[in-house]
């Protein structure tokens, strides 16, 4: 079923709060080497980044943070995106083994679980809000759309593990569960990456010299 579009209106204190949010992670602003990066994790340009959502313990990008309208003009709904390999894989493993449909059952049946998942909900609009209008940015197509099913629905955890990296633990009940059931493969202060960031800044992207070298070729 599509997204029923609805008006969401914040107080002050919500937004209040996305502003201090995003002042905080648009401070790791995305750099050229950051984009490169992102760009070998996903297989295409990430375009519309501008900034990284949460750093492996190494300093590579595990989430990207994207405008709410691209260049183009292409309308953006999802603010947080997940690109590191090792948790895009993880998280896949946990969706076939058929937690989704767990996770479903306990948002139906808690009604803890399902206002703090309301509340997550409520916290990626405010601050994609927040973020839009830093950008200028129009949020008219995807007005009341957040990412992963949410605020009802858990339909893709990705999304979710991506709102918990950027945003922190105690947001996103999902994301944050899905966080601890991926532990031994991903995680964030456990660096498992390929080439560490680093050893990228030391030879380049492909694992060469950056051409600098004093010998000569
Ligand atoms: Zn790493």
């Amino acid at each position: 079923m599509a997204h029923k579009k609805e008006n969401v209106t914040f107080d002050e204190n919500e937004i209040k709060k996305a502003e201090l949010r995003c002042e905080k992670i648009l401070a790791g602003i995305a750099t050229e080497t950051d984009c490169e990066i992102v760009k070998e994790q996903l297989g295409r340009f990430p375009r519309g980044m501008v900034a990284v959502g949460r750093r492996c313990a190494c300093g590579n990008p595990l989430a990207t943070v994207t405008r709410a309208k691209l260049e183009d003009g292409t309308p953006f709904p999802t603010t947080f995106y997940l690109c590191s390999p090792q948790a895009v894989r993880a998280v896949s493993k946990v969706e076939a083994n058929g937690h989704m449909k767990r996770f479903n059952e306990l948002l139906a049946s808690d009604m803890t679980v399902a206002a703090e998942y309301r509340k997550a909900h409520r916290e990626y609009l405010a601050f994609r809000h927040v973020l839009a209008q830093k950008f200028g940015d129009d949020e008219e197509h995807i007005s009341g759309i957040s990412a992963g099913g949410m605020p009802d629905r858990v339909k893709c955890l990705h999304a979710l593990i991506a709102q918990s990296l950027s945003m922190g633990r105690g947001v996103n009940p999902i994301g944050d569960m899905t966080l601890d059931m991926v532990k031994n493969e991903f995680d964030p202060d456990v660096c498992r990456c390929e080439i560490p960031f680093r050893e990228r800044e030391q030879f380049g992207f492909d694992g060469k010299s950056d051409g600098k070298s004093e010998s000569g070729s």
